[in-house]
């Protein structure tokens, strides 16, 4: 009898302890998420591909393309793209390729990166069967709405202008020694061929 009455305490015991837990549930806040339309906040360790930063006060990137990232890229995943433009100090960044189908997550590029131009992002659901879909051109991602074009110092233009103009002014000066020089050298040639065959002609 004692036993019925151990086995009838138990069960109710093991059912309070259930609907507590029920209970405690019921009232809290539900974690599930309507993926896709809604999404997960990554923890700030999470390592997704790697971005360009966007400066606040320039909003754009503060890529300088040293590529030094680029460099120490173990899986030669990335390819900084630049060129110089007329009154911009430095090079201008014209594509940052990150071919993610290689990347090993590894950071080494973003310590890599003296500026802290680059990052991870909290991208995690990327899908796709198309490896093309996962190469991608950082500053394009950065400029969806396109990207904007370099702020031009009118005074480092002038230098510039001015540097340059003086550059071809000193290379025609010198061409122009150059081409007085040899036609001295010509005419003092012919001059001593002509000394020499008079000379001839008298002896
Ligand atoms: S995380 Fe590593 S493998 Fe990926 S792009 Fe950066 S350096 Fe290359
Ligand atoms: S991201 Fe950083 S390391 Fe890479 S090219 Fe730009 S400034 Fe240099």
């Amino acid at each position: 009898m004692s036993g019925y009455f151990k086995y009838l305490f138990d069960g109710i015991k093991s059912l309070a302890i259930g609907l507590k837990i029920t209970n405690k549930e019921f009232l809290t806040k539900p974690i599930t998420l309507q993926y896709p339309h809604e999404s997960v906040k990554m923890t700030p360790r999470y390592r997704g591909h790697i971005e360009l930063i966007r400066n606040d006060e320039t909003s754009t990137h503060q890529c300088v393309s040293c590529g030094m990232c680029e460099k120490g890229c173990p899986s030669g995943c990335i390819s900084v793209k630049s060129k110089k433009v007329p009154g911009v100090k430095g090079k201008v960044l014209t594509a940052y390729i990150l071919n993610f189908t290689t990347c090993s997550l590894c950071g080494q590029c973003v310590e890599n990166c003296k500026f802290g131009a680059i990052r991870f992002s909290n991208e995690y659901n990327l899908a796709s069967r198309r490896k093309e879909d996962y190469i991608f051109n950082l500053l394009e991602r950065l400029h969806p709405e396109g990207v904007p074009e370099p702020k031009v110092d009118p005074e480092l233009l002038k230098k510039e202008q001015e540097k340059k103009e003086a550059a071809a002014k000193a290379a025609a000066e010198k061409k122009a020694a150059a081409a007085k020089a040899a036609a001295e050298k010509e005419a003092a040639e012919k001059e001593s061929a002509g000394g020499e065959s008079k000379a001839e002609e008298k002896s």
